[in-house]
């Protein structure tokens, strides 16, 4: 039986009778065990997986419905709720928070009978980009274990990549599912923000992010959108999307398309030489595609960056106040503690990264500081959006690496933040305007992967997973070795 099929062959070797949904959960368990010692995707499993598993299985033998995903086994980024386990999104903090509820992505997927078999490690409240912020110990590169597996969705790139499991669900507030995409080498999906609801996610900053789908084929990506993208009354920001087909059509090609190399973002001073190589190749193919190239330039992306580090840290100061030992939280014996000195003690829990970002976003916003920064910040973002939407009249998609740089080593980035921040420089442009990216494994160099990050317009992930599965048969990838 091989584990790294796609989620599409998978159904098709369920139908076949190839196996059983439980020999597929049994030797999936299997696989987590020989490899998740090392590779640490995991921070908890689902005990009623193989029993979900039997289910599914009587029910096929008895030619009952089956949903579209016939028992395959799903992580989901623990910062997501599925009920009655644990949601502890790598923090100290919520160290034994157990969910009253399921999100709806996850129990859309649930209805389509995916077994979510456990829940991934990312950086704390999602706030990093290699997994070493979290409180639990850093996820390993399946490619290398002395490399990040990128972040903050790390845990859910190494589980489809190391093939612990056939696909997870990330979540993206300024590249968290393409950067662990690009560093694993599978695809990784940014939706077009309202395209997939996000009740059910622990927010960071909810202006920007979305959930999506971390998958090993373009496909499979187009295949999960099915399902969990629409409309949602739990989440007012969601878009109707009149239950698009994905899939249908996906082959359809690019010729003829036009597609704008972002002159920011392929910058040769700020790419490493393998990261430029690379794009140049893409570029190259793209055209061999019969899609025409030009360069582009996106004046704004240059303050994205720090647009995005003000925004989110704002948005965070107030989503991360509501740990105050209260309504979510720890036991501590808070007698003898007067206000001030039990919400210190209360948020004593939290990591370095957190506590950064509270920091910094109870400053930018405050009196006297927020025309400097936060609005500021504000204004480049709705620049950003008018410069899009402009080159979206004249473009059908924008492309660049995902990210400058390949995977590094573990704490090689850590104590330099502007350089570490500067890591998502590629990404953080998609959020701050709310269109779709995705990242497509391209090359590997050095042992290393290299993706490469397509965008498109406002809800056109239709024409986008075109783009990205014309791409991604161009290329032919070795399987990792672990
Ligand atoms: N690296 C970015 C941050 O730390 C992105 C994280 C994310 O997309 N959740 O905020």
């Amino acid at each position: 039986m091989n584990l790294g099929i796609s989620a599409l062959n998978y159904v098709n070797s369920i139908k076949n009778g190839d196996f059983t949904v439980e020999e597929f959960i049994e030797k999936s368990f299997e696989r987590i065990k020989k490899v998740d010692d090392k590779l640490h995707a995991f921070l908890s499993f689902n005990d009623i997986a193989l029993e979900k598993a039997k289910g599914i299985d009587r029910r096929i033998s008895s030619n009952q419905k089956i949903g579209q995903c016939f028992g395959m086994p799903i992580s989901v980024k623990d910062n997501m709720c599925v009920e009655g386990t644990k949601t502890t999104c790598a923090s100290k903090v919520l160290e034994n928070f157990i969910s009253p509820y399921t999100g709806t992505a996850v129990s859309r997927l649930e209805t389509e009978d995916a077994i979510i078999i456990g829940k991934t490690n990312l950086d704390e409240f999602a706030m990093g980009l290699s997994t070493e912020f979290s409180a639990y110990g850093s996820s390993k590169n399946p490619w290398n274990v002395d490399y990040v597996p990128g972040g903050s969705s790390g845990g859910s790139a190494v589980s489809v990549s190391a093939n612990e499991c056939i696909a997870s669900l990330g979540s993206d507030t300024g590249g968290s599912i393409r950067n662990p995409a690009s560093f694993c080498s599978i695809v990784g999906l940014k939706p077009t923000y309202g395209l997939v609801s996000r009740f059910g996610l622990v927010s960071y900053a909810n202006s920007l992010e979305q959930i999506g789908p971390m998958t090993k084929t373009v496909e499979d990506s187009a295949f999960l959108l099915n399902i969990i993208s629409g409309i949602d009354h739990n989440d007012n920001t969601t878009i109707d999307n009149k239950n698009q087909d994905y899939l249908k059509d996906i082959d359809a090609g690019i010729a003829g398309k036009k597609i704008g190399v972002v002159t920011e973002m392929t910058n040769p001073n700020g790419l490493s030489t393998s990261v430029l190589n690379a794009t140049n190749d893409a570029i190259k193919k793209f055209e061999d595609l019969g899609a025409n190239c030009e360069q582009v330039s996106l004046g704004m992306s240059k303050y994205a960056v720090a647009a995005y580090y003000t925004i989110t840290s704002t948005e965070a100061g107030s989503n991360l106040a509501r740990y105050d030992n209260i309504r979510y939280g720890y036991e501590f014996d808070s007698s003898g503690f007067e206000f001030n000195s039990y919400i210190s003690q209360a948020r004593s829990k939290l990591g370095p990264e957190v506590i950064r970002r509270m920091i910094l976003g109870g400053f930018v916003p405050s009196a006297g500081h927020a025309g400097k920064y936060f609005l500021k910040a504000l204004k480049v973002k709705s620049k950003l959006i008018t410069e899009i939407n402009n080159i979206f009249k004249k473009f059908d998609y924008l492309i660049s690496p995902t990210v400058p740089i390949q995977p590094f080593k573990f704490g090689e980035k850590i104590n330099d933040p502007v350089s570490f921040m500067l890591v998502d420089f590629n990404t953080v442009t998609a959020n701050l305007t709310g269109i779709p990216a995705i990242s497509v494994p391209f090359k590997i160099e050095d042992g290393l992967p290299i993706g490469i990050q397509i965008m498109a317009n406002h809800m056109d992930e239709h024409s986008l997973l075109q783009a990205a599965y014309a791409l991604e048969k161009t290329v032919s990838l070795p399987e990792v070795e672990i």
